[in-house]
């Protein structure tokens, strides 16, 4: 069997058109990605998506369990930073953020996720949504009490998990197959609240490198009134070469 690798990576992060600072960060060092966005007045919102995406400078975490019980102890780890950052100094007060992170395994991708931000696989043209925002308006689709239509919201940037407000957070976490080809795509609610899912496709489809396509996604975004801070961390999968075992046409028979 082959084992995956990234071949490509690009990040892009931009204030947008209306908010004075950037509150959101990212992290990105193969085979790790994460983006936080921070909430709080005062530059709070800085400090703790700053204080997220940190805790996860150090790569996977050491220590016994499956990757999402080691990537769900880290997001554990941060809030319970980022919570007593807020509580010792009262400009804090309240500040949180969302964490979006993505860990490349050998034949998988895993996923822990608190908030609204989200994360995508491109997959052979297609786009698939692979998290569930923590929104008021996607707890109310889920409930049954707003159509996936009425939830295009005036309070659809309301998230109802966050790091930071609670001593305990608890994060959504998923493992997906993937395959080489697979682009994975971390966003800000900057860009999804601006830019229908659709036109994100379009827009890596036609982009000839990440690079291209993470500066044309923010591009988008600002477009369509750039109301938030835009952030997008892009990576594309590959097999990593050397398989471990020949496949049996390839072994040669001698004598
Ligand atoms: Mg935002």
């Amino acid at each position: 069997m082959t084992v995956l690798r990234v071949a490509e990576h690009a990040e892009r992060t931009d204030t947008g058109r209306q908010r004075r600072a950037n509150e959101d960060a990212y992290h990105a060092r193969s085979p790790l990605f994460a983006v936080a966005d921070g909430m709080g007045g005062a530059q709070a919102g800085e400090v703790a998506s700053a204080a997220a995406v940190e805790a996860l400078a150090g790569g996977l975490p050491a220590g016994a369990g499956t990757v999402e019980q080691r990537l769900a102890r880290a997001v554990q780890d941060a809030n319970e930073r980022i919570h007593a950052l807020s509580v010792a100094d009262e400009d804090r007060a309240g500040m949180g953020t969302t964490l979006t992170a993505a860990y490349v395994g050998d034949a998988d991708v895993t996923i822990v996720h608190v908030g609204d931000s989200r994360c995508y696989r491109w997959r052979g043209g297609g786009l698939e949504r692979l998290t569930t925002d923590h929104s008021l308006v996607e707890e109310l689709v889920r409930q049954g009490r707003l159509s996936p239509e009425e939830a295009e919201h005036p309070q659809r940037s309301i998230i109802t998990r966050a790091l930071g407000p609670g001593a305990i957070v608890e994060p959504g976490a998923l493992t997906v197959p993937a395959r080489a080809g697979d682009v994975f795509l971390l966003c800000s609610d900057g860009l999804t609240s601006m830019v229908p899912e659709a036109e994100l496709a379009t827009v890596l489809a036609d982009a000839p490198t990440l690079r291209t396509a993470a500066a044309n996604l923010v591009e988008h975004a600002n477009s369509a009134g750039g109301r938030d801070n835009i952030t997008v961390v892009l990576f594309r999968l590959d097999d990593a070469g050397g398989a471990a075992e020949p496949d049996a046409a390839d072994v040669t028979q001698v004598g």
